[in-house]
């Protein structure tokens, strides 16, 4: 007889995107029966949203057994963290940026217990995805965690949020038109897994924020589907099973950067400028790419903080071997020319560095 299995996924039990939900935190945590948090604030943001959070806990009866500030992104820190948070701890929340969302994601992989995350700035799409970047022996790596058990995202903090974390979510989410792009040719060239779910979702995402033609950033509604759509980044990369549908090539420059640059930017930042010059490279919605970074101010905030030209043109050298067997444009016979050429050249291009 035939077996027949499809394939399960997860996806968050609670996803609240809206003005003020941080104000809310506790009452979605006691819906689902959660008593004893432990929480995870980024450097800065207790002053800022922890009166809040700690108020919401406490009227809906949450007690917080165990908190932490979260500095640095050393496995063996939240390995020992974990095992020092008390048993009868039944959920664990990231609230702030990047970091303490990585740290608290992964403490809880390791206790598998929920994890909740709440991002007060959204300047790339991990805050609901199954990875957490980590520091391994000093070196930044992507380690599987799992997906978000739950997502709060208070528009309003996130409007409040530096600029550049803004633009950093843009550039992360434009990116997924050239990472499509390469998914799909290292299907034809060297036979990799494909999941069209997973790739219509990555694509739409995109779809989504170029529909919405908006050029104020701080707008909540563009905030809204800025977020929304890096979200169904994070649940993309769930659902193909790795990170393919949300990073190609331009993240490769990105992590090359990451390791060359003595100063690297944020992210979302290197892997915009990336994603623009892979475009190019790849022949592939140029324009597009090119005028939403313009229209929505990514170009002008990097050529008032512009990379480093010497920098990015070796990130881009060794950009191909970052990952083994990851088949990119940048894998194609003349590329690595072209996109320095293409770096040097353009007219955009010259603004974004020094
Ligand atoms: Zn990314």
């Amino acid at each position: 007889m035939m077996k027949f299995s499809q394939k399960q996924i997860f996806i968050p039990s609670i996803l609240k995107i809206a003005e003020r939900e941080i104000e809310n935190t506790g009452k979605y945590l006691k819906d689902e029966l959660f008593n004893n948090a432990a929480l995870f604030f980024s450097e800065g943001i207790e002053e800022i949203f922890g009166e809040k959070v700690y108020h919401s806990l406490e009227t809906s009866g949450v007690k917080v057994l165990h908190r932490n500030i979260i500095s640095d992104i050393n496995i063996e820190n939240i390995i020992r963290e974990a095992f020092a948070i008390p048993k009868a701890v039944d959920v664990l929340v990231g609230i702030g940026g990047g970091k303490a969302l990585d740290y608290a994601k992964y403490c809880a992989h390791v206790l598998a217990v929920p994890f909740v995350s709440i991002p007060t700035s959204t300047s790339n799409d991990g805050f609901c995805s199954p990875n957490s970047s980590l520091l391994v022996d000093g070196k930044r790596k992507t380690l599987s965690a799992k997906i978000p058990y739950g997502v709060i995202v208070d528009i309003a903090a996130v409007k409040t949020s530096p600029e550049p974390c803004i633009y950093s979510g843009i550039g992360d989410l434009i990116s997924k038109i050239t990472a499509g792009w390469d998914w799909k040719m290292a299907v034809r060239i060297t036979g990799e897994r494909f999941n069209d779910f997973a790739y219509i979702i990555a694509n739409n995402t995109v779809l989504d924020i170029l529909h919405f033609k908006e050029t104020d950033v701080k707008n909540p509604e563009f905030l809204f589907h800025l977020v929304n759509s890096l979200l169904m980044n994070g649940i993309s990369m769930e659902i193909a099973g790795f990170s393919r549908p949300a990073s190609g090539s331009e993240h490769l420059i990105s992590h090359a950067y990451d390791q060359v640059a003595e100063k690297p930017s944020m992210h979302g930042i290197q892997v915009g400028v990336a994603a623009y010059i892979c475009s190019y490279l790849q022949q592939n919605r140029f324009e597009t790419v090119r005028d939403f970074l313009k229209s929505t101010g990514f170009f002008d905030y990097v050529a008032k903080n512009p990379l480093n030209k010497e920098e990015f043109l070796k990130a881009i050298d060794i950009a191909p071997s970052v990952k083994e067997d990851f088949y990119t444009i940048l894998s194609e016979n003349d590329s690595i020319i072209r996109a320095k050429e293409f770096l040097k050249n353009d007219v955009i291009c010259r603004k974004l560095f020094v």
